[in-house]
């Protein structure tokens, strides 16, 4: 067991340097979450050992676990505090939510396949992820009963930005969401001041669809 962690942990270090900090991620916390959570452990264990690839990989469902740099990416784009509530669109493996809840005070997230939610909850439980939220439904109405949030994050592809999204984005918040049609997308970042909401591109991106009521209608 211990001779295993200290594999993985090598694996992590290593995926860290060439993987992520290579292409330009320099968030400190963020790096550090990235070298922390065992990213092995949200993967089938026939998967276990591609885990640290510099690649998405099959969790069931025909949904997908994202590329190490993207998750990478997309959490630095959120620029969280430790003091910051965050809402996560599309659980998943739930690894995303697990690199945000090691930087965040707290994360909510919300996954619209039940066995998904399910695994995921219990994993969450086992790992003592105790500021981690989790909640069964269409993330595209987003969570309004826990909202401001000062960070959204949707890790599913849709068609426009949901505007109840933009909606629920506290003063000051950051919202990070692929945009475009099936096949690809664009990392868009939104961040909410005093003049309104303005927008940033971070560039091409693939990711499966966001699918409910304020993103495609099937999946
Ligand atoms: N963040 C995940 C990525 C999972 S892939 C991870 O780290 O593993 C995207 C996930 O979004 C899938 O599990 C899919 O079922 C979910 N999803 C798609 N549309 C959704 C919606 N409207 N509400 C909630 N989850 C959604």
């Amino acid at each position: 067991m211990k001779a295993d962690s200290l594999k993985y942990q090598r694996l992590r270090d290593d995926m860290v340097k060439t993987q992520i900090e290579a292409r330009g991620v320099s968030d400190p916390a963020v790096l550090a979450a990235m070298r922390k959570v065992p990213r092995h452990l949200f993967v089938s264990e026939a998967l276990r050992d591609q885990a640290y690839g510099d690649f998405p990989l099959p969790i069931g469902y025909d949904q997908t676990i994202s590329q190490p740099y993207i998750v990478a990416e997309m959490t630095e784009a959120l620029q969280l505090n430790k003091e910051d509530r965050v809402l996560e669109i599309g659980t998943g493996s739930g690894y995303q939510a697990a690199v945000c809840a090691e930087i965040a005070y707290r994360v909510y997230t919300i996954e619209r396949i039940h066995a998904l939610y399910l695994k995921a909850r219990r994993f969450f439980d086992k790992l003592h992820y105790h500021n981690i939220v989790t909640r069964y439904s269409d993330g595209t109405a987003g969570w309004k009963e826990e909202s401001p949030f000062d960070a959204i994050i949707v890790t599913a592809g849709a068609p426009e930005i949901p505007q109840t999204l933009v909606s629920q984005l506290a003063m000051g918040g950051r919202l990070v969401i692929p945009v475009g049609d099936r096949f690809s997308q664009e990392l868009v970042k939104l961040i909410r001041d005093e003049k309104g909401i303005r927008t940033v591109s971070l560039g091409g991106c693939r990711f499966v669809k966001l699918v409910g009521e304020h993103g495609w209608k099937e999946a």
